[in-house]
């Protein structure tokens, strides 16, 4: 985040959010069928809908107020500062951009709220642990600057200013870790420095986020940690 000058790319394209209740049935016949062609008739309706990534073609089913990340709260974002999409079919999801939202948590919900402001980021990370998601991951949120990395990209805000060490909690880096492995494990992202960037890495940007306080080599040992855990290779499934 930081400044907004061109942090809006890609904005104005597309059809408006939200396109109305008619398409409510279709998306309930087209989980029904879905989870009949698979054969998991046992498959609960919301379980179902937390594997949506793994749903083919387009038009995947969504909730009201649902999130990708368990224990996420959902606060929604201003339908201007995102493109509705249908992510990964629609567009590979291969990144995840690292932010810090250069002010407090607060302002930085109410800038993603303002249709004015031409972004917002999927998730932001409070100081405290606490996560909050505004644009789901299917959509396009304007994060990046860069319409194709915003295409290919989740995008992840932390609360807290480049220039201060103090932003940067154990609690911070321990809850953004999970996030990050839990987005990885769904896209299949590689846990290393080429797909977790910053914000200062997307090609064109002005932006220096998250800034040389922003500690890597920590953040992708968290991340590889918290993914092992979860991954079917990993020692929680060995020992199971
Ligand atoms: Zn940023």
């Amino acid at each position: 985040m930081g400044a907004t000058s061109g942090s809006a790319a890609g904005a104005g394209t597309g059809p408006p959010a939200g396109d109305g209740d008619r398409r409510l049935g279709r998306r309930a016949l087209l989980v029904g069928g879905v989870a009949a062609a698979v054969g998991t008739a046992l498959l609960a309706r919301e379980e179902l809908s937390r594997s949506w990534w793994r749903l083919p073609g387009v038009d995947k089913p969504r909730t009201a107020g649902a999130v990708d990340f368990p224990g996420a709260r959902w606060v929604a974002a201003s339908a201007a500062n995102y493109r509705r999409a249908d992510r990964p079919a629609d567009y590979p999801v291969d990144r995840v951009v690292v932010h810090v939202t250069q002010g407090g948590y607060a302002s930085a919900v109410r800038a993603f709220k303002d249709p004015g402001h031409g972004a917002a980021a999927h998730y932001i990370v409070r100081r405290d642990g606490r996560i909050t998601q505004l644009v789901r991951e299917l959509d396009v949120a304007f994060h990046a600057g860069n319409r194709e990395y915003n295409e290919r990209s989740v995008g992840i805000e932390h609360e807290g200013f480049v220039e201060d060490p103090a932003s940067f909690t154990d609690a911070l880096y321990a809850a953004s870790a999970r996030l990050a492995a839990a987005i990885c494990g769904r896209y299949g992202i590689p846990v290393d420095r080429e797909h977790l960037i910053g914000h200062a890495q997307v090609p064109g940007t002005d932006h220096t986020d998250p800034g040389r306080l922003w500690d890597w080599e920590r953040y992708i040992r968290l991340v590889g940690a918290e993914r092992a855990k979860s991954s079917p290779a990993g020692p929680a499934a060995r020992t199971a």
